[in-house]
């Protein structure tokens, strides 16, 4: 198969690609064959813009708006995925923020407010998604498995950040969800994988990437020696969704540069 189209007729969905890394992913899958989804918070102009774009490049999209962490509005994402293409064949669940704090200034709604949409955001989209791959045909195309699912995690999934307790908690969270998630659907030959990302140039992190001095610190984290992109992130979750990956079932591929690498152990320990 013609490797730009590894995902011809399959129908993708990308959670928060209004910006950064799913914006990359959306149109990474939309280069790759799919038809798009592109799921959006409240940025309405940039996710019509990306759909603008990939229909004129000959693909198929649609801009769907709904907030992740609320039941109804997923249902009606999902409802209207189905409308619009008629079947789902990925789901990439990666929208996600930040709402940063020591401990003892973190209020209850900072901690719910991130939770609600980096862990159970993750929760409602896949059951939605696991609930379409059952009752649908076989796609055409036959991916080997009826359905894949990507969640968004990060490296703090394993590596504790003071300050984000919040946030580490609800990647943590993604990635034991993840794993059952994998293992409770594999035999009906649905694939379910994460992708951890290091630090990606993004809205979400532009303090830190953007300032000179915070850069140069995030870098001695970095023993690959540079930010990622978003594309970095993009051509991994093209990877896992296709075929390549038929056999890569419940696991978090890394695309961090090696920043879980322990990186202060270069220099003895
Ligand atoms: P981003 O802020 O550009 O993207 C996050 C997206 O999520 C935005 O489009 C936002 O509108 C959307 N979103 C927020 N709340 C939502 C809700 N309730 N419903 C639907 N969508 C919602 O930042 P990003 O870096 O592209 O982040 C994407 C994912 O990658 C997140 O899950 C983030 O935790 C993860 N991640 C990013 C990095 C990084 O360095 N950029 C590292 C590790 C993990």
């Amino acid at each position: 198969m013609d490797r730009e189209h590894v995902l011809k007729q399959q129908v993708a969905l990308v959670t928060g690609a209004s910006s950064g890394i799913g914006h990359a992913i959306a149109q990474a899958m939309a280069h790759a064959g799919a038809s798009v989804v592109v799921n959006y918070h409240s940025q309405a102009e940039p996710a019509e813009a990306l759909v603008g774009k990939i229909r004129q490049a000959g693909g198929q999209a649609l801009a769907v708006k709904a907030d992740v962490g609320q039941e109804a509005d997923v249902q009606r994402l999902f409802d209207e995925t189905l409308k619009a293409f008629g079947r789902l064949d990925i789901l990439v669940a990666n929208s996600g923020v930040q709402r940063d704090a020591p401990i003892g200034e973190m209020t209850l709604e900072q901690w719910n407010t991130v939770l609600n949409t980096n862990l159970t955001g993750q929760f409602l989209c896949a059951r939605a998604a696991v609930q379409q791959f059952r009752q649908q045909e076989r796609s055409e195309a036959g991916g080997r498995a009826i359905g894949k699912i990507i969640h968004m995690s990060s490296v703090h999934q394993v590596i504790p950040w003071a300050g984000h307790a919040n946030y580490a908690a609800s990647k943590g969270g993604v990635d034991l969800f993840m794993r059952t998630l994998a293992q409770e659907v594999a035999a009906e030959r649905i694939r379910v994988n994460a992708i951890a990302p290091g630090a990606i140039a993004t809205a979400i992190n532009e303090d830190a990437v953007e300032d000179p001095q915070a850069r140069e610190k995030l870098l001695t984290m970095i023993p690959y020696g540079r930010v990622g992109h978003v594309d970095d992130v993009a051509q991994a979750a093209v990877w896992l969704a296709s075929d390549a990956a038929d056999y890569v079932v419940g696991t978090t591929l890394f695309v961090d540069g090696g920043m879980s690498l322990y990186p202060e152990f270069r220099f003895g320990g």
